[in-house]
């Protein structure tokens, strides 16, 4: 293990920040467990969660045969289309970017007419986010399953909407009937990534006095096996993960878990035996269900003295900041990946903004050459030095100059548009714009980064500030 110097994280590994968080101030630190405390091999858990939703269907007389998994067709951050069968890519404004029919892009036409006088709001049931990476399985198989539809190939009728039921009701199915955990918990080398550094992160927040809190929707057994498979081997002498923890709370319903006011059940041993609880929440207790409410008195800490930290844009994230104002983090392991790509893109993209610069030019000359013929042959305004024919050439040569340009910006920006992903290009960023994924994030996380491990080059007592915004009008902006 690399001992951090303190000063900069190793690449793509930083916590950044949308609004001002002070570690110091922070008393207790409530985790997720499923992809936050506990990393895992995105493809082999979603395969796996769409093969068994993929048999349930074929059971129901579905044509499923040739049918995978494929890990690249959709990302976290994109919108179903409940309506038209779709997957799209929004902008921070809701105005769509990418456009995907089942399986097939659209082209920009069809995307258009589909969507011109069409915001996306995730208020609205007709749209549904992909929250998080155990979506994943089913954006795909809702792709599929459109295409199956359109050809007429499915043994009933469905709308559009009635489908994407139908199938995330086979996903759900998987999620909690048991044999997906099973085979997790017979075999979870294969599924769990280890992070020997997020233990050690985990001992300095609490010999740095924070409270630790582990707030899951998992059940107690699966729990149990993945805490104790990714972090009791990273601890010193016999320590568990147990000890790690103030509170520990499954099976917790959020979003509910922020919202209502569920009763808390002791798990009063290893097999889940439950009964429910009199009295405060204990320090060592393990919990199901209740609420963060409850969590709030019992430990007597107010809302923004809780740091909570997970992987589920809206269940973890959305609400806890918006019900209770609880300071938010989230993990968004696809930051990576994001990184290096950037990185690898840099010099490209540095040419890029000089060819740009260059057309702005070129445009800008191109309309003033325009408008100086317009005057000309309206026969108003100032008098022009030269004359139509000399303007008319003008007009010609920049036209000629803007086509080599965009002839060498296009391969350029296409690169630029399809970086970690050739369909959906960037999850942070729609266009030269925004994402959707990136305007939630920007509301409901005060801090944003790519794994737990990554407070241990922070240390418990990090001051995140947030950067000053740009905008628009800034000197040295586009003008
Ligand atoms: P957490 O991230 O630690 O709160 O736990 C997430 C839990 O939700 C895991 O046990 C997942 O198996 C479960 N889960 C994820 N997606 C679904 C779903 O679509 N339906 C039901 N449970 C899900
Ligand atoms: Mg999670």
């Amino acid at each position: 293990m690399v001992i951090p110097d303190g000063s900069t994280p190793p690449p793509g590994r930083g916590i950044f920040c949308n609004r001002t968080l002070n570690l110091r101030s922070v008393r207790a630190i409530g985790y997720d467990m499923d992809y936050t405390l506990v990393d895992y091999r995105v493809d082999a858990f979603e395969h796996m969660v769409y093969a068994q939703a993929r048999e349930r269907l074929a059971s129901e007389g579905w044509p499923m045969d040739g049918l995978t998994f494929d890990g690249s067709m959709v990302t976290r951050g994109l919108v179903i289309d409940t309506e038209l069968g779709n997957l799209v890519k929004a902008d921070r404004f809701g105005f769509v970017k990418r456009a995907m029919h089942g399986t097939r892009m659209l082209e920009f036409n069809e995307q258009r007419e589909a969507y011109t006088q069409t915001l996306v709001d995730l208020s609205e049931p007709r749209w549904v986010f992909l929250n998080t990476l155990f979506s994943l399985s089913e954006g795909c198989l809702f792709a599929q399953a459109v295409d199956l539809l359109d050809q007429g190939a499915l043994p009933r009728a469905f709308e559009y909407a009635s489908l994407y039921r139908h199938v995330r009701a086979r996903v759900d199915a998987q999620h909690l009937e048991g044999h997906l955990k099973a085979e997790i918990a017979a075999a979870p080398e294969r599924y769990v990534v280890q992070d020997p550094e997020a233990a050690l992160a985990l001992l300095d927040q609490k010999a740095a006095g924070k409270k630790l809190l582990l707030i899951t929707n998992s059940e107690w057994s699966f729990t149990s096996k993945m805490m104790t498979h990714a972090y009791d081997r990273h601890l010193p002498g016999g320590m568990t993960w147990r000890q790690l923890f103030d509170v520990v709370i499954v099976a917790a319903r959020k979003p509910a878990f922020f919202t209502e006011r569920g009763p808390f059940f002791e798990v009063v041993d290893e097999m889940g035996l439950l009964r429910p609880l009199v009295g405060p929440l204990r320090t060592g207790g393990i919990y199901l269900g209740g609420s963060a409410a409850q969590v709030e008195h019992d430990l007597g800490i107010s809302g923004d003295e809780i740091l909570y930290v997970g992987d589920h844009m809206f269940g973890d994230v959305h609400v806890s900041k918006r019900t209770l104002s609880w300071r938010t983090a989230l993990v968004l392991r696809e930051l990576e990946a994001e990184g290096s790509a950037l990185e690898a893109y840099r010099p490209t993209e540095l040419r890029l903004i000089t060819l740009m610069r260059e057309k702005g030019t070129l445009e800008a000359r191109l309309s003033q050459a325009r408008l100086a013929l317009q005057r000309l042959h309206a026969g108003y305004g100032p008098a022009s030095d030269e004359d139509s024919a000399s303007l008319d050439a003008r007009v010609r040569d920049l036209r000629g100059q803007l086509l080599a340009l965009d002839a060498e910006i296009g391969p350029l920006a296409k690169a630029g548009s399809e970086m970690t992903n050739v369909r959906w290009g960037l999850l942070t960023r729609a266009g030269n714009d925004k994402s959707h994924l990136t305007r939630q994030i920007e509301r409901y996380a005060d801090i944003y980064t790519s794994r737990v491990s990554n407070f241990l080059h922070a240390t418990p007592y990090a001051y995140f500030r947030s950067p000053r915004g740009s905008l628009p009008h800034d000197p040295g902006g586009a003008s």
